[in-house]
This record gives structure tokens, C-alpha cells and sequence, in this order.
């Protein structure tokens, strides 16, 4: 049926740039057998889903979104999508992002945007729009979505489904081909809180191929969202963060925010504000730490081992390095190129200090306001972001304008802290989704599925 539907409306909604038919059906197949014999690989076993394009997978195009990486098939499984495989979910294919996962409209992925389904002229989000978007079209029930600055949160909160960035640490990136790896997390993209939390229990859990991977049980995250639905919240303490809001958001998604705030205190919790001042510092800290860490990532894309490899023109025997330039010329977009100046450029020597090592101290600041709101509240709550869907093409010529779009998502990375994204209705002046997000300390992924499901 999601094969289907894919061949129905993905001609319109572009959320695919692979789709594999026939592995697919095989999948299901092994699933329909096993659930006939009564013995199941998981909840989710033969429930298909749909993978972000930055994840690795075994025999399957991986490109980022990116030309340098065009007929890229991985020869190895990110461990995600060795878990989906071993809990029986059929891999649908995979999706459309901004390349490199840098954006927030999938306006910058090299092979075309993906459309929004609820007005095919807007942007689904970004990085992780095609996820979203297979996702709100109902190509699929599930997918995988990376989040280093709300790129599965937001994408959610403009295609009304929900997305989860679990704890830093909470899920393996060994396979995930990394733009930031201090702030890169795999997490869920769905269509309910309790598909979500179904899909990060698969997921979840130790990774001895990832040095940052947590070595502790995943907390009871279905059995929370489950307690949510039940919508009685007395005791929790909600924190309102005060710097997420006002100048910069949009009016129906401030009223649709404050709509969700009082659910919750219907539900029995207790609402409070507080105060991160640091943050007002978060979108500056972080286009400084991302695209240093990005620049250094990006560097391996050399023309030698793998990838796009072009020889320049007009030159008998090129250098090695004349091909490397020739090849990241034509290979990378301009966003990526972008990127990368700003990461060598805050890198070298004699800026280090001025502005990697800065931000590195604002960083802190950052994660230490987490803390005191933390003091104040058990999960703190703002937009997930400023706006609804805009127009494609609006802001692709204005990079300050398109990073804006993170301000709300972009502490919550730099802290490592879990966050989710729900649908909270639409908004008046638009008719377009927006989305409430939900925040909680590390560690602590249930809180933000108990608290979702209640408002959800
Ligand atoms: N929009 C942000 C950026 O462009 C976040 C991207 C992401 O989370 N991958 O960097």
C-alpha cells in the first residue's frame, strides 16, 4: 500500500531520492511469514519505514543529498538500520535532505526540493523534509530523521508530525555519515507519540562503534508515552523558556503555543517561566561549531577514496590536488561551500581563539542555563519554529534568514538534552502546521514522550 501511494503522489511531494521496491516486499514477506508463525521479530516487525539519505545502508545509494557522493553504495549498515533490520521493518527507501544535512528547507539537496504536502509550494522543512514530508503525505508510517540543529524537529512541526531528538549519546551514529559530530543525534520521525517511541526503543541502546554512545538501558519510553495519553500531568512542572518567543514568531503559532500550554495545565501541571539568557547566543554559537566540525568532516571528500571524482579541464596530467579542487568544485553545493569558509576560516590559526574557542565557552553558558531552568521545571516548553511553512524560494538567497528558522531548536543540541516536536494545530492566519516542543536533561527521553503524548 506504501509502495502505492509512493508511485501515487511522490512525483509531486519528492521525498525519495531511492526507493526500493523490491527489497521492500521481500522484507515483508519474511514478516508476514513470521508473524503467521506466531513469532515476531519486534512490535514493528513488517511495518515499513523510510531512511534519512545521510544514513549508510548495505546495497542501497546513499548520497546525502550531495553530487559528490552520486552512486555512493555503502558497503556496510549504519546500526540503526541494522536494528530496523533485525526487528523485521521493511526499508521503504531513502529520503530527501538539504545536502549534507545543512538547512532547514531540503531547498539545498542536490537533486531538487521536496514539496510540502499541505501546499505542494512550500517547504517541508529541513534538513529532514523528505522524511517528514513521506511521512505527512502517507508514503510511510515511520522514518529516520538526524537532528544536529532541529532537523528532525522542525521539518516536524511544518508537516503537523511529530519528531524526536533523543539524549546526545542515546542513539549510535556509527553509520551516520557526520556534518557535526558533537551535536548529530538519529532519531524518530513519525506520525504519533507512540509510533515514535516504539521506533527509538528499536533503535535505541549501547553501541560499542560509537565512542559517544551511552552504556545504559533506554528508559521505558512506550510505557511513558502510554502514561501520557492518559493526560494526568499532576505535579510536572512545566517550564515556559522566556527567550524562545515574541520578536520573530508568528502570531498563530504563539497563539496555537499558548493553546498547548493551557492542555497542560488542564491536565494538571504546573506551569512556570524561566530564564535562559544564553540562548540568545545559540544561533551565533552555533554557525560556529557546526560548520567548523562540518569543514573538518568534509575534508575525507578528496576525489582518491571515493566519491565524485572530476579531472579538470584543459590540463594534460593533473595533480592530485588539481583533481581534489576540480571535483569539490563540481561536487559540492553552496551551502556546503559556504560552510566549509566559515569552519576553516573560525579554524585557523589566530581566529581559533576568537571564535571556535568562544564559542566553545558560550557552549558552556548554554548548558548551564539548561541546568538552572532544569532546577525550576521538569520539562521546559517553547514553538519548535518561529513560523509556518514558508514559500520555496524565499529564503534561499538569505542564509541568515533561512538559520533563523533554528532558533528554537539549536540550544537543545549544543546542550545534548532530548526534545520532541508535536503537532499543536494550525495556524489561523495560514492554515498550516505548527509544532510545540518539549525539552527535558539528558537522560531523561521519557519525560519528553510522557508530556508529548498528553498534549498531543
Ligand atoms: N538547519 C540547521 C542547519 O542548517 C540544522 C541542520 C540539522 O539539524 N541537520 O545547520
Amino acid at each position: 500500500a506504501h509502495l502505492d501511494r509512493i508511485a501515487a503522489v511522490d512525483g509531486a511531494v519528492h521525498a525519495f531520492l531511492h526507493v526500493d521496491a523490491e527489497g521492500a516486499l521481500e522484507q515483508a514477506a519474511a514478516a508476514d511469514e513470521r508473524r503467521a508463525a506466531g513469532t515476531p521479530a519486534s512490535a514493528l516487525d513488517g511495518v515499513p519505514v523510510a531512511v534519512k539519505d545521510v544514513l549508510a545502508t548495505r546495497g542501497l545509494p546513499t548520497t546525502c543529498g550531495s553530487k559528490i557522493l552520486e552512486g555512493w553504495v555503502p558497503p556496510y549498515d549504519a546500526t540503526v538500520v541494522t536494528r530496523l533490520k533485525q526487528a523485521g521493518l521493511p526499508i521503504l527507501g531513502k529520503t530527501n535532505m538539504d545536502e549534507f544535512a545543512m538547512g532547514s528547507s531540503t531547498e539545498h539537496s542536490a537533486y531538487g526540493p521536496t514539496h510540502n504536502p499541505w501546499d505542494l509550494e512550500r517547504i517541508p522543512g529541513g534538513s529532514g523534509g523528505g522524511s517528514a514530508a513521506a511521512l505527512a503525505a502517507f508514503e510511510a508510517p515511520l522514518a529516520l530523521g538526524t537532528d544536529t540543529g532541529g532537523s528532525i524537529r522542525q521539518p516536524g512541526a511544518v508537516t503537523g508530525t511529530v519528531g524526536v531528538k533523543p539524549t546526545y549519546g542515546a542513539i549510535s551514529r556509527y553509520g551516520l555519515v557526520a556534518m557535526a559530530n558533537s551535536l548529530d543525534q538519529v532519531g524518530p520521525v513519525t506520525r504519533t507519540v507512540l509510533d515514535a517511541a516504539l521506533l527509538h526503543e528499536v533503535i535505541g541502546g549501547h553501541d560499542p562503534r560509537d565512542s559517544t554512545s551511552i552504556d545504559q538501558p533506554v528508559p521505558g519510553l512506550v510505557d511513558a508515552a502510554r502514561q501520557g495519553a492518559q493526560a494526568d500531568l499532576a505535579g510536572l512542572r512545566v517550564g515556559v523558556i522566556r527567550e524562545l518567543g515574541g520578536e520573530g514568531y508568528q502570531s498563530g503559532v504563539e497563539t496555537r503555543f499558548r493553546e498547548t500550554l493551557d492542555l497542560l495545565v488542564g491536565a494538571g501541571a504546573e506551569v512556570v517561566e524561566v530564564s535562559c539568557p544564553s540562548f540568545v547566543h545559540a544561533l551565533a554559537t552555533y554557525y560556529l561549531v557546526m560548520p567548523c566540525e562540518a569543514s573538518s568532516n568534509l575534508a575525507k571528500f578528496d576525489a582518491m577514496r571515493y566519491g565524485l571524482r572530476v579531472l579538470p579541464e584543459g590540463i594534460d596530467s593533473p595533480s592530485a590536488e588539481e583533481v581534489m579542487r576540480a571535483s569539490r568544485d563540481a561536487g559540492f553545493g553552496d551551502e556546503v561551500k559556504r560552510r566549509i569558509i566559515l569552519g576553516t576560516y573560525a579554524l585557523s590559526s589566530g581566529y581559533y581563539d576568537a571564535y571556535y574557542g568562544q564559542a566553545q565557552k558560550v557552549r558552556t553558558l548554554i548548558s548551564r542555563d539548561f541546568d538552572a531552568a532544569f532546577g525550576q521545571a521538569d520539562v521546559l516548553v517553547s514553538p519548535t519554529s518561529p513560523t509556518t511553512a514558508f514559500k520555496l524560494g524565499e529564503k534561499l538567497d538569505d542564509p541568515l534568514a533561512m538559520y533563523l528558522n533554528d532558533l528554537a531548536t539549536i540550544p537543545a543540541n549544543l546542550a545534548g538534552v532530548p526534545g520532541i516536536s508535536v503537532p499543536s494545530g494550525l495556524a489561523e492566519e495560514d492554515g498550516l502546521p505548527t509544532g510545540f516542543q518539549v525539552l527535558a536533561p539528558a537522560l531523561a527521553d521519557d519525560r519528553v514522550y510522557r508530556v508529548g503524548a498528553a498534549v498531543e
